[in-house]
């Protein structure tokens, strides 16, 4: 699948999945309706990962020194983590839907997870074992792994009722509801949820002059 490829810089209105992972689902928007992809390459990859937090320093540093010597690489990891961001996005719209997920979905996610898991080092410290991002980790995929890793860890361990994609028109972006009621139903209230208020508006405005005429 290949979506309008448009040029953007991210910011913090662009992270509201409650996960980094839902955040790389969300770098396309607009999936109802008409889709923009915002990778439009992998520079851009490392600057949405340092901006959600995703990798340590020091791994980004590796990163980005290897794409500088091996761009042609580089482009294909984003094609691979494209293919991901889909069958990720296919496996929250089955669950939201309370279907079951493609089957290519789990595969995939599944691959990409065990790449993630073996990203990691288990280090005694202070009394307690910690699992850490190694630091010699440095594979083009190693996004691609921990998106699919904190997919695993952080977002299906969570209520699926829980998982919810934006009612707004035009966005598609999925989210993890963590408000105490459970009944959020917008990426942000301050874009989608004013728009629906005011189409909801605009309709009964109009039903209503309908009845006078
Ligand atoms: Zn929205």
């Amino acid at each position: 699948m290949s979506y309008a490829i448009e040029s953007h810089d991210f910011a913090a209105r662009d992270f509201i999945g409650g996960d980094a992972a839902l955040d790389f689902v969300n770098t396309v928007s607009g999936r109802d309706e008409s889709p923009r992809d915002w990778l439009d390459s992998y520079t851009r990859l490392l600057e949405w990962t340092t901006l959600v937090r995703l990798l340590p320093e020091r791994n980004l540093r590796a990163l980005t020194r290897k794409m500088h010597d091996e761009p042609g690489a580089a482009g294909r990891a984003l094609m691979r983590a494209k293919e991901l961001r889909e069958e990720l996005f296919a496996l929250v719209s089955a669950i939201v839907a309370g279907d079951a997920p493609p089957k290519s979905a789990l595969t995939t996610l599944r691959e990409h997870w065990l790449a993630g898991i073996d990203a990691h080092e288990l280090r005694f410290e202070n009394g307690q074992v910690i699992a850490d991002i190694r630091a010699d980790a440095s594979d083009f995929d190693l996004i691609s792994a921990m998106v699919a890793y904190r997919m695993v860890e952080h977002v299906l361990t969570q209520p699926p009722d829980r998982l919810r994609m934006c009612g707004g028109t035009n966005c598609a972006w999925v989210f993890l509801d963590s408000s105490k009621a459970g009944r959020r139903r917008w990426c942000d209230m301050a874009v989608c949820g004013n728009v629906a208020k005011a189409q909801r508006f605009y309709a009964r405005s109009r039903r209503r002059s309908g009845a006078r005429s």
